[in-house]
């Protein structure tokens, strides 16, 4: 009998009923705007912040409307200007190029490995052509962060670091979104937490978060904040920041705080999935696992394989094989653009040399949700049911 999986790829686990009482509380006495608070309130945004900054061990944090608003605020607090290059994974997802774009200013994308980091051979190589670079952590995949480091301060380059799919990774021991100048994550509803949309900012530079937070629109009520830089920090700013809107609310910062207090166990979970189906698919034929090094705690909140030298017709027929057996697969060889998932080349607005490196990994990458809806035994079918259908086109293919 052909096994069948029939969960889904995008249901995320519910809001947990502490963050819906606090997100009720909220609601009932309507103070829904960060800044407006009853006498001796801190506000959820502001303890929200707190929280997360002591996650991350770094001194300031900002929350945000979302990771997107976040990458464009920590991009607009380095300086970034109209027409300024800015160095860039090639790998990524579209809101990476777009916040660089939606500056005016021009991304400058940077080869992938066969680990689907960036490649920093070509980083050293580009690195005097920029003064920022947007680090962005696809996939959770964290590069040597040592070398990379040195490579920036070697070449002078500001680090902004994309955590969207890394918040609670980490390299050495070391949070991901603590080795550039600012860490921005995301907690739109696919990411680590869930508040439907929304975005952290972390740095421990107190001018650049204060010309976040002045940013984000705090007009003169930066006091409030309690994890912000100190005083003076905004003041030496506060006339020169033009404020682009991008709070975030107490009602999301409440939806929010129980799940960062969970989210260790979170994290866990998601490992465990991901060592499943790792374990299930190690040693089958045509297929290539995506290795991590030792000194990197990925999260596995989503799967990738390489399918090296298979044509467009065979990743075709997989897609297929899996699609009809329940299992959904995202690929990042379509020549068009589907869903979430899109290429360098796609961007029009970001014209790019070719970059062969990347297109051949990109050509036989696969991509897999992996939500915590799914139980291990889930993520053992999963596993067999891939196996299978690689092994069999594998089997039949021309070489
Ligand atoms: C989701 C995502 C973002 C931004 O997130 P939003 O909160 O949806 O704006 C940034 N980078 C990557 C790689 C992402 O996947």
């Amino acid at each position: 009998m052909t096994e069948q999986f029939d969960g889904s790829f995008t249901q995320q686990e519910p809001i947990p009923e502490e963050a819906i009482a606090a997100a009720t509380e909220v609601m009932r006495h309507g103070r829904l705007h960060r800044y407006n608070l009853a006498a001796g309130e801190a506000g959820e945004t502001a303890l929200l912040e707190q929280e997360f900054a002591a996650f991350t061990g770094a001194r300031y944090c900002l929350a945000v409307a979302s990771g997107g608003y976040a990458l464009g605020a920590a991009l607009r607090a380095v300086g970034v200007a109209p027409g300024d290059p800015v160095l860039t994974n090639a790998f990524t997802l579209a809101p990476v190029p777009g916040a660089i774009a939606a500056l005016g200013a021009r991304p400058v994308f940077v080869e992938t490995t066969e680990d689907l980091v960036i490649d920093l051979d070509d980083l050293a190589a580009r690195a005097g052509a920029a003064r920022v670079l947007l680090l962005s952590h696809m996939r959770g995949h964290v590069c040597d962060m040592d070398r990379l480091m040195e490579i920036a301060d070697a070449a002078g380059l500001i680090v902004v670091e994309d955590c969207a799919h890394t918040m609670g990774a980490t390299w050495r021991g070391v949070q991901s979104g603590r080795h550039g100048a600012l860490g921005c994550y995301s907690t739109q509803t696919y990411k680590h937490l869930n508040s439907g949309e929304g975005g952290l900012i972390v740095s421990d530079d107190a001018d650049l978060i204060a010309r976040a937070v002045l940013g984000s629109g705090s007009y003169m009520l930066y006091e409030r904040h309690l994890a912000g830089p100190p005083l003076d920090a905004y003041e030496r700013a506060k006339l020169d920041v033009p404020n682009v809107s991008g709070r975030m609310d107490n009602l999301r910062a409440a939806i929010l705080r129980p799940q960062l207090a969970r989210l260790p166990e979170k994290l866990a979970a998601w490992n465990a999935r991901h060592d499943t189906l790792e374990a299930g698919l190690r040693g089958t034929p045509g297929l290539r696992l995506v290795e991590r090094p030792s000194e990197a705690v990925r999260i596995g909140s989503s799967f990738q394989f390489l399918l090296p030298g298979w044509s467009g017709d065979e990743v075709r027929a997989l897609l297929a094989a899996c699609a009809a057996r329940g299992v959904e697969l995202k690929w990042f060889g379509a020549a068009e653009p589907a869903a979430f998932t899109s290429r360098y080349d796609h961007w029009r607005y970001a014209e790019s040399d070719p970059l062969p490196r990347t297109d051949r990994i990109l050509a036989g990458l696969i991509d897999m949700r992996l939500p915590l809806t799914f139980s291990l035994e889930d993520c053992g079918l999963i596993a067999r049911i891939l196996r299978a259908e690689v092994t069999r086109i594998e089997a039949g293919r021309s070489r």
